[in-house]
Formats: C-alpha cells, sequence, structure tokens
C-alpha cells in the first residue's frame, strides 16, 4: 500500500484551503471509492483529509418549493430511505437501491458517489497497461481491447470509458444542481455540465478544481419528479454496475406524455440525456410503442458503438422505452 498520511478537519475552509494548496492532497469521505484506488495505485495521494466530520453537510432537506438539498456528506442509505426524497423523486431512490451493496450504501456519500471514477479495468489494473485516464499520453488500452462495457456515445479515441455511478443519471434527468465551496467562494454547476467527456484530457472527469468542496446537490422541483423510474440492466441482479440504465421522469395528460425528461447510464463518459427523445416525446400516448420508439431513437442517430458492445445501441432503446413506460405509469 501506498504510504499516506491522514488528518480530519471540521472546518470547510481549512479543507478548501488545504486542497488548494497541496497538490497531493485528498479528501475522504466514506472511502469506499477512493480506498479501492489506492489499492490499486490509480491513486496515490500522500496526504488524506477526512471532510466526514465537517458540520450541516449530511442533511437532507425537503425545501418548501417542492425540491430537495442533499448534503454532500448524507449517506446513500439514508437518501434511499428517506420519505420525501422517496415521494417527491423516486428516481433518486431507486438508482440509490440498484448501486453496490447495503454495507457500502451505509458509509458512502452522495459526494464521494458523483465524484466515483470509471470502473474501467484497464484504468483500475496494476499491470500499467495503457490508459490515458490513469497515465495521460500511454494510450488507451480499451479502445481496440475490449470494450464490451464502455461508451457508445462521446467516447474519443483517448478514452471510450463510462462514468459508473447510477444517482448521477437520475440528477442528470432532474437537471439538479451541484454546489460547490472553492477558494474563490460557492457556485452552483448544473449536474450536466459537472461531467466531462474524454476529449484528449480523459484524467479530468469533471469541472472540478483544486479546492473545490462538493457541499450538496439540490433537485429543482419538478412537475415530472413523482412520475419518475430507474431502470438498471446488468450482468448479474446484484452488487454490479450498470451495463445500461436509463432515469426517466415524465409529466402527463391523461395517457399522453406532457412534457419528459431521460437520461442513461453505462453509455457514456458523463450521464447522457436524449435530449432529442425528450422533444419528440411530447404529445405521444405510452399506448403508442411504436411512436415511443421512433422518439427515442432520434437520440440513438450518433450512437458509436465499439468493436464489443454494439448489443447496447438496441439494449439502451429497450431500457430508455421500458423506463418511460413504467414512469408514466406512476402519474
Ligand atoms: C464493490 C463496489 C460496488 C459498487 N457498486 C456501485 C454501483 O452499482 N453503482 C454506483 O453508483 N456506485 C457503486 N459503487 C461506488 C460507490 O457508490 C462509491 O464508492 C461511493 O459512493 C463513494 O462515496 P465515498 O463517500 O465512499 O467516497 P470516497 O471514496 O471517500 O471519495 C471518492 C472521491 O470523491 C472525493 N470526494 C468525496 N467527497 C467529496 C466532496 N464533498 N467534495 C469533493 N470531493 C469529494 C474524494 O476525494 C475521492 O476522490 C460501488 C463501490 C464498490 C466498492
Ligand atoms: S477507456 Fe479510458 S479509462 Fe479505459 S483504458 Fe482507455 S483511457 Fe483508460
Amino acid at each position: 500500500m501506498h504510504p499516506f498520511t491522514f488528518s480530519r478537519t471540521t472546518d470547510p475552509a481549512t479543507a478548501i484551503a488545504a486542497h488548494a494548496q497541496d497538490p497531493y492532497l485528498a479528501f475522504i469521505a466514506g472511502g469506499t471509492d477512493l480506498i479501492g484506488l489506492m489499492k490499486d495505485h490509480a491513486a496515490l495521494p500522500e496526504r488524506l483529509l477526512d471532510i466526514s466530520g465537517l458540520p450541516a453537510m449530511a442533511r437532507i432537506e425537503a425545501l418548501p418549493d417542492g425540491g430537495l438539498r442533499i448534503g454532500a456528506l448524507a449517506r446513500m442509505s439514508d437518501v434511499a430511505a428517506d420519505v420525501e426524497v422517496r415521494r417527491r423523486f423516486p428516481v433518486i431512490a431507486e438508482s440509490l437501491l440498484f448501486a453496490a451493496s447495503g454495507q457500502l450504501r451505509n458509509m458512502a456519500s452522495m459526494g464521494g458517489n458523483i465524484m466515483q471514477r470509471t470502473r474501467c479495468t484497464y484504468f483500475r489494473d496494476e499491470d500499467d497497461l495503457p490508459c490515458n485516464k490513469r497515465r495521460p499520453g500511454s494510450g488507451c488500452a480499451a479502445l481496440y481491447g475490449l470494450n464490451r462495457l464502455h461508451a457508445i456515445f462521446g467516447w474519443s479515441d483517448d478514452c471510450v470509458a463510462t462514468n459508473p455511478s447510477d444517482v448521477a443519471v437520475a440528477f442528470a434527468a432532474l437537471d439538479a444542481n451541484v454546489i460547490v465551496q472553492g477558494p474563490r467562494g460557492e457556485r452552483s454547476i448544473t449536474f450536466t455540465e459537472f461531467h466531462r467527456l474524454p476529449g484528449n484530457t480523459p484524467e479530468r472527469d469533471n469541472v472540478l478544481e483544486r479546492g473545490d468542496l462538493i457541499i450538496s446537490i439540490e433537485i429543482p422541483p419538478r412537475i415530472e419528479g413523482r412520475a419518475s423510474y430507474y431502470l438498471k440492466l446488468r450482468d448479474r441482479q446484484s452488487y454490479e454496475f450498470a451495463l445500461v440504465s436509463a432515469a426517466a421522469a415524465v409529466a402527463m395528460d391523461g395517457r399522453r406524455i406532457r412534457s419528459a425528461r431521460v437520461a442513461m447510464g453505462g453509455v457514456a463518459h458523463k450521464p447522457w440525456r436524449l435530449t432529442a427523445a425528450e422533444a419528440a416525446l411530447p404529445g405521444v400516448s405510452l399506448d403508442d410503442i411504436e411512436a415511443l420508439k421512433a422518439a427515442i431513437a432520434t437520440s440513438f442517430i450518433d450512437a458509436r458503438p465499439l468493436a464489443h458492445n454494439g448489443f447496447k445501441v438496441e439494449l439502451g432503446q429497450r431500457v430508455a422505452l421500458r423506463a418511460l413506460q413504467v414512469a408514466g405509469g406512476r402519474a
């Protein structure tokens, strides 16, 4: 194991300043991803700063306007069990319950979840195979290697990895905001802009800078919130990351869709919004399967499967269809 020092802080300003000044310092919350990365030598911080004692960051607040504020240190299991989360945005609770295991969810924080790194085996592997995310400039072993689990949208020749977070897919569908405090104060980042596409800098997963501390995730009130659903398909029924997943949220006029929000997981370096489908879905009846399929297909025109993951193009459309049907049935 790589040697490191460990300290704690209960003061956000101290945490932000320490992180901004020291490139070898990493925040640790539940440790369920970071410790694994350190064991795999995919992250080698020299100093760990435990932020789990920062005050008032584990709250789950139901806001009077119908939205939610989820503290970055709230545990996945607490958020999944929260009555208002389940009532207002079932898609959030479901995406959490489909993730990891009970023990992991009891440790893992929401901030750590949206910061977790890809599960690309070449990235996690210690065998020093080419991986631009792990060692910039070394190449991408997955591009022409085993890429069954990799991206079909938005990838570059430098990286074809997917983002592994389930709840990030729900947050993207709901246009949540990530509230961040950094050396220059507080700012709000739209969820769809929080994670990045790989481009030629795949070592950067998101837009955070040194010194940035995630404080909370805010979900604005959404007319589509209650009729929402998360569907995750994976190689085994539990304790597995998504092959393909979909978060769908709809507002209905009877059996017709008034508005729809759909995001997918397991298909890109970031949660992937089906914006073309969202534009085509209003007015479509839930009973008109062909029209639903046609609307969803508009978002798959630009899919670019790799050698081993062509099945995700068909599977993704089926998952989106099923998620929409179940979400619509909840209205
Ligand atoms: C076996 C296994 C199976 C899993 N299966 C799934 C799954 O199916 N679906 C899924 O979504 N997830 C899954 N996970 C991932 C799990 O959800 C994450 O490991 C967990 O959410 C990370 O939270 P943490 O608090 O432990 O983060 P940590 O490991 O403590 O931190 C992770 C990263 O986030 C940074 N960080 C943490 N908090 C903050 C903050 N407030 N501000 C800025 N940076 C911060 C840390 O510096 C670190 O870089 C699985 C994990 C394991 C080990
Ligand atoms: S897909 Fe990305 S993470 Fe995987 S080997 Fe290629 S560069 Fe590394």
